[in-house]
């Protein structure tokens, strides 16, 4: 499994990797120009103390500034390369899921995952990428180019020195790894617990209302306290590995610093004649000193950045699925809303022997049923809670797709106005949320009139600011007939002539549900709609043309 997260994680850089080859590019420039550096500066020492007559005070310092402000632009620019493949990557997943939660249709949508979760899939899981990009993927070109250039370098000034930092150069990874096998599971462990609490946390908090009513705040409080003490005992397990990693890391290669410096000093004292020790100068000695910092410091930067990586993989496990195309077509959870088949001449929606079964239930939700709808006509689709009312429209709507039978629309159906329990108002204004009917804009004259159709005058003493009336997400200051009256003029702005209502007034009360009803089955007959209602009430029933009654209980 891990594996696989690897090859995502692989593959989503695949399509951008003119960044990779640009922060390599920096890499390898960053290097030339650090040997550089140590190369003049080894050069200068040594001429002022053995030849000073020959020594270019200006000229030493016009290249060593010249070098180190390549080498800092270098490493600029992998910087920049990393940051714009993060950029990059990321912004291709969103894309990708998005038009996945557009393919799975609002209905299946619903019973995959909660706001909290698709919050934490498009903004968490997508941060955590960035480090992987942004930092582990340039440092892990950074930790075999640096390395490699310097050690090329040491070899061809002294083979011995090179040898030293060769055979220190895996001591350091060898116990990474140990320490980071641990830090990686702790990390998955870590994050798995902060997607649940972040989406238990916004879960808690889009229930509010509900909570302070229901007095449970307290009950809540007491709950995400102890979840965030556990939170952060997770994260501070993490943050000790991560400590002990580096410390562990530092000690060993000032340890391998300190062998090259022992080595030096005495192949410079002439204690050590064996091989090139015997011919080491100081203008070499000090070379390679200088490069040996330099040689462990992108394996530094690389365990720093290993960290990324642990976060990386644990994201890749939760957005893999999200993102893998369906292999096997019956066990794709979501088969995209395609235009099902058009019936130009015939009826509004023809449902056909329809049934469906929902994944891994046992109960079909929707047993065998034919429907006609003709243009105009109002039909009341009844039956007890769980019949399948809500299955039937979402059929309608094309928001899932039947198991057996087919559907099939007329022109006119291919889009629709959908209507259910409660108006799904935005936090805006009025105009904004009726806007949300077209794409191109609306007039006010045009709202005006939809809202005082739709038994809603802009007079209205709840709309004091008219149309830019501030409008929250839970509908402040509209009361739910209201706002089930916003939902009619935005249907009618819409100017779709089919309407699928589930359970439109079964959160109102008696008077509300026959002042609405009212209003909706009069712009019904004026303005030709065609009416499909899910509904428990009689009163609903009472005024259509026709009813469907759905059966409750039965067998699989
Ligand atoms: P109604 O709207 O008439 O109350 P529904 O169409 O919502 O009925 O549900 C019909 C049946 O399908 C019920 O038994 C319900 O439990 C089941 N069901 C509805 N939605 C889902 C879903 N997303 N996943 C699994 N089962 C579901
Ligand atoms: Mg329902």
């Amino acid at each position: 499994m891990n594996a696989t997260a690897r090859e995502w994680l692989r593959q989503r850089a695949r399509p951008h990797r003119r960044w990779l080859w640009l922060s390599a590019a920096g890499s390898l420039i960053a290097a030339g120009a650090t040997i550089g550096v140590a190369g003049i500066i080894a050069q200068a020492v040594y001429q002022a103390l053995f030849a000073p007559e020959r020594l270019d005070w200006a000229a030493v310092l016009a290249a060593g500034l010249v070098l180190i402000v390549l080498r800092y632009s270098a490493q600029g620019l992998r910087d920049l390369a990393g940051q714009r493949l993060a950029h990059a990557v990321k912004g291709r997943l969103r894309g990708e899921l998005l038009h996945r939660a557009r393919e799975a249709g609002p209905a299946r949508l619903a019973a995959q995952a909660t706001t909290g979760e698709w919050i934490e899939r498009f903004q968490a899981r997508g941060e955590d990428l960035t480090g992987y990009y942004a930092r582990y993927l340039p440092a892990l070109q950074a930790v075999i180019l640096i390395p490699l250039a310097i050690l090329i370098t040491v070899f061809w000034l002294d083979w011995l020195a090179g040898l030293l930092l060769l055979f220190a150069a895996p001591l350091i990874p060898a116990f990474m790894a140990i320490v980071g096998m641990g830090a990686e599971q702790i990390h998955r462990q870590q994050q798995a617990e902060q997607d649940r609490l972040a989406g238990h946390f916004l879960d808690r908090i889009r229930a509010l209302d509900w909570l302070r009513r229901a007095r449970a705040i307290e009950a809540t409080q007491s709950e995400v306290v102890e979840r965030s003490h556990h939170q952060r005992r997770l994260t501070m397990r993490t943050l000790r590995v991560a400590f002990l990693s580096s410390a562990v890391m530092e000690f060993f290669s000032a340890v391998a610093i300190g062998m090259v410096a022992i080595y030096v000093g005495f192949a410079l004292f002439g204690a050590l004649d064996y091989g090139p020790a015997a011919e080491l100068t100081l203008f070499t000695g000090l070379f390679v000193l200088l490069l040996a910092p330099e040689y462990f410091l992108p394996l530094r930067q690389f365990a720093q950045s290993y960290h990324d990586r642990a976060g990386a993989l644990a994201a890749a496990e939760a957005l893999a699925p999200l993102t893998a195309p369906a292999e096997h077509p019956a066990a794709s959870a979501a088969p995209a809303i395609e235009p099902p088949e058009t019936d130009p001449t015939g009826a509004m929606l023809a449902l056909e022997a329809v049934s469906l079964r929902y994944p891994g239930q046992d109960a079909l939700a929707l047993p065998r049923t034919t429907l006609t709808v003709e243009p105009g006509e109002s039909i009341a689709i009844t039956g007890p809670s769980g019949a399948g009312k809500s299955t039937l429209l979402a059929l309608c709507a094309g928001f899932l797709q039947p198991d057996e039978g087919r559907v099939r629309r007329h022109g006119d159906a291919q889009s629709f106005v959908w209507i259910g329990q409660q108006a799904h108002l935005f936090h805006g204004t009025l105009r904004e949320n009726l806007q949300l009917a077209r794409r191109e804009p609306l007039s006010d004259e045009e709202m005006g009139s939809a809202l005082a159709q739709a038994g809603l005058p802009l007079t209205a003493a709840e709309l004091p600011d008219g149309l830019d009336t501030a409008i929250g997400e839970q509908r402040r200051g509209l009361s739910g007939g209201q706002a089930q009256r916003v939902a009619l003029a935005r249907g009618l702005l819409s100017g779709y002539r089919l309407w699928l209502l589930d359970e439109p007034t079964s959160a109102l009360d008696a008077d509300t549900e026959h002042a609405l009803l009212d209003t909706l089955f009069g712009l019904a007959r004026e303005h030709g709609l065609t009416l499909v209602v899910a509904t428990h009430h009689t009163t609903v029933q009472a005024r259509c043309q026709r009813t469907v009654n759905l059966v409750g209980d039965r067998d699989a």
